[in-house]
């Protein structure tokens, strides 16, 4: 294989020089913990139906129960899934004090099982494993508002401000989180290198991280089994396995 071993050994030195790596996922690193790509944030995970729209979600309860009824009826892919070695390679660097955020575009807070803390990862489209008050932003479990739908089959309001919740992901039509966009450029901005792994890298506003650092000059690496419209400006591209690729590169076993 010609993009063999030099390849790998040029990522480890990359990774060996660098003190303040910013991983980058997709959905690429979760397809091998068995979560399909449907390259969508929010309901479309769910679900292969027409999704729900955040202004149809927001404007009508007939809408919002059918998307508890599809979410507590229909795949559950995601509350079974676990950490594979992708996810393990990645925490081993966030461990050591290499890695100093992980931007996820995915909402199966696969990253946060596998040890990272909470403050380390940074949700682009959200989170599918809770919900939370679209008003006062109170958290839900799901488990939670599952037993709810099932005694009652709908979800209420939110207990303490009457708000309407909602999965803690990004819906379409729903405006990009805020706070994790900030987040997400200031780890960028202080990033000594970057790590896309298993984005196909052509959502925007997320794609925008990997090119601004690479415009701040930092090294940036994109490991995606498929090419990806930033690969002419990576330094790197591994066209490879995500989780044996990032095992070899880490040391994990
Ligand atoms: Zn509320």
């Amino acid at each position: 294989m010609t993009d063999g071993h030099d390849q790998l050994d040029r990522f480890q030195q990359l990774i060996v020089a660098a003190h303040r790596v910013v991983v980058f996922t997709g959905a690429g690193i979760s397809t091998e913990s068995g979560i399909p790509d449907f390259r969508s944030p929010g309901t479309g995970l769910w679900t292969k139906m027409k999704p729900i729209e955040f202004r149809d979600f927001v404007a009508s309860d007939d809408v919002r129960q059918e998307s508890w009824r599809r979410r507590f009826s229909g795949d559950r892919t995601i509350e079974r899934a676990k950490p594979n070695k992708g996810h393990e390679a990645v925490a081993k660097l966030v461990r050591e004090g290499k890695g100093s955020a992980v931007i996820t575009q995915n909402v199966d807070n696969l990253h946060q099982q596998s040890g990272i803390p909470d403050d380390k990862v940074i949700e682009l489209h959200g989170n599918a494993r809770y919900a939370t008050c679209l008003d006062c932003t109170l958290r839900y479990e799901l488990s939670d508002l599952e037993q709810e739908f099932l005694t009652t089959r709908r979800i209420g309001p939110c207990r303490r401000c009457g708000g309407i919740i909602k999965t803690a992901t990004i819906s379409f039509g729903q405006a990009m989180p805020e706070a994790a966009m900030r987040r997400a450029q200031a780890a960028t901005v202080a990033c000594d290198l970057f790590v896309v792994v298993g984005s196909s890298l052509v959502v925007y506003p997320a794609a925008g991280f990997p090119e601004l650092a690479k415009q701040l000059g930092y090294p940036l690496v994109i490991v995606n089994r498929e090419p990806t419209p930033l690969d002419p400006i990576a330094d790197l591209t591994l066209h490879r396995e995500i989780g044996p690729t990032l095992s070899w590169v880490v040391g994990v076993n």
